[in-house]
């Protein structure tokens, strides 16, 4: 009954922290042992609000030496507290397991003490699910800014995915709502272990024995709406992270008004859809070479709210359309709203057979409803409007439907 009731206060402490897709990995179960991420493949699954709820989910410890002003763990809050022996995380992670309750483990923490000492326990839990219990599962593991380098570099043996919240996008908003943390701190580590994960995945193509390095890579969470950061800050440090530290996944979660703090904003609801928006705007610098400056700028930093940020760039661009899709190149075929990475490359595939149509674009999966009004197929439109305004005007209804129902499926289980 103890041991449920910390899991209870410990997996409900876990909840505001996004960060644990465990895609990605590709450790595999020789066949003695337990569990297989591998074969589990991408075994998250997600709520409506975008946080995944397939890990077992939990922190370490509630208890917490430092004072960051969001969270409902800090210092000088008074929420019931606990914490798990190692024992105690590694058996549940393990019982859990075997009932197919989970396909990992996700494992953060309040500090204790200090960094060092936090993520040592952090380490034996992962140590001794991969020695002791010979598990396969998947582990992420929160590195504690701040923890020595041996530490962190036997966390990247255990662990398939490591991340480092960076939380607030500036060093200003640090410095005020998690004075505690030291931005020096978080970027030293995002450095130590990029550098690292080169240098095993190089020796690895040299020599297989090699062990595996973070094979899932890092990650961070950057909290959106707390501080007075636009998107075009907030999207402009993501590239920097993807580009310099080669982060896998930067999460952005829209902040939750769990405190009362002088310091922090007085919403009533997380920014859901500020979230959404920062979503789609980082798969676009991930997968369809987006530049942040190209979706936004200082003299319009924040993403439109009825417009995806694809849409919306291109009737900022209208000069560069329409695409004739039987001859433009891969690169522009992605940047037409309604063409996806799937589509793109089925168009290029399908254009070795022949010149295509406009029911051949559906067939090949482009969403027409968007794509009409930026491509042409021999030569001609299906739709033709030039106006930005009453382009706008046309796409934004069917993007306001769109956030509409997924506001309808995040909000009841957000407040679930
Ligand atoms: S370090 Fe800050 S964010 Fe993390 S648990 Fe402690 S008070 Fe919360």
């Amino acid at each position: 009954m103890e041991l449920m009731e910390k899991l209870s206060t410990l997996a409900a402490a876990a909840k505001y922290d996004v960060s644990c897709s465990s895609s990605g990995s590709a450790r595999v179960n020789p066949g003695k042992g337990l569990g297989d991420a591998a074969v589990s493949g991408i075994c998250h699954s997600w709520s409506g609000d975008s946080r995944c709820i397939s890990l077992l989910k939990v922190l370490l410890t509630n208890y917490c030496i430092y004072d960051c002003a969001y969270c409902v763990n800090r210092r000088s809050n008074d929420p019931p507290r606990s914490a798990f022996t190692v024992a105690e995380i590694v058996g549940l992670t393990v019982d859990f397991y075997r009932r197919n309750y989970i396909e990992g483990l996700f494992l953060s923490s309040g500090i204790l003490k200090n960094a060092d000492y936090t993520m040592e326990l952090m380490v034996q839990v992962a140590k001794e699910l991969r020695l002791k219990h010979n598990f396969h599962g998947y582990i992420h593991l929160k590195a504690i800014p701040g923890a020595s380098r041996e530490l962190l570099q036997t966390a990247g043996f255990y662990a398939d995915r490591l991340s480092v919240n960076i939380e607030l996008p500036s060093e200003k908003g640090l410095k005020l709502l998690a004075p505690d943390k030291s931005k020096e701190y978080i970027l030293t580590s995002f450095k130590y272990l990029s550098s690292q994960i080169d240098r095993y995945r190089d020796e690895r193509k040299l020599l297989r024995k090699t062990p595996r390095f973070v094979p899932a890579g890092q990650s961070t969470q950057l909290i959106v709406g707390a501080t007075p950061e636009s998107d075009f800050q907030i999207l402009e440090l993501a590239e920097g992270l993807y580009q310099k530290f080669h982060l896998k996944r930067v999460y952005y979660s829209a902040y939750v008004p769990v405190n009362r703090h002088s310091l922090l904003p007085a919403i009533t609801a997380p920014p859901l859809r500020r979230e959404n928006r920062l979503y789609q705007a980082d798969w676009l610098l991930r997968f369809y070479g987006f530049q942040a400056k190209e979706l936004l700028d200082p003299g319009e930093p924040y993403l439109d709210r009825e417009l995806d940020p694809k849409t919306n760039w291109a009737i900022r661009n209208l000069h560069l359309f329409p695409v004739e899709v039987n001859r433009a190149d891969f690169e522009m075929l992605l940047r037409v709203p309604g063409i996806g990475l799937k589509s793109a490359r089925r168009i290029i595939e399908a254009r070795r057979y022949g010149s295509l149509s406009f029911e051949d674009l559906r067939r090949l999966g482009v969403a027409m409803k968007r794509a009409r009004y930026f491509l042409t197929c021999r030569g001609k439109y299906l739709e033709k409007i030039d106006n930005p305004v009453s382009l706008r005007q046309a796409l934004t209804d069917t993007a306001d439907k769109r956030i509409k129902v997924e506001n309808e499926l995040q909000l009841p289980l957000f407040s679930l």
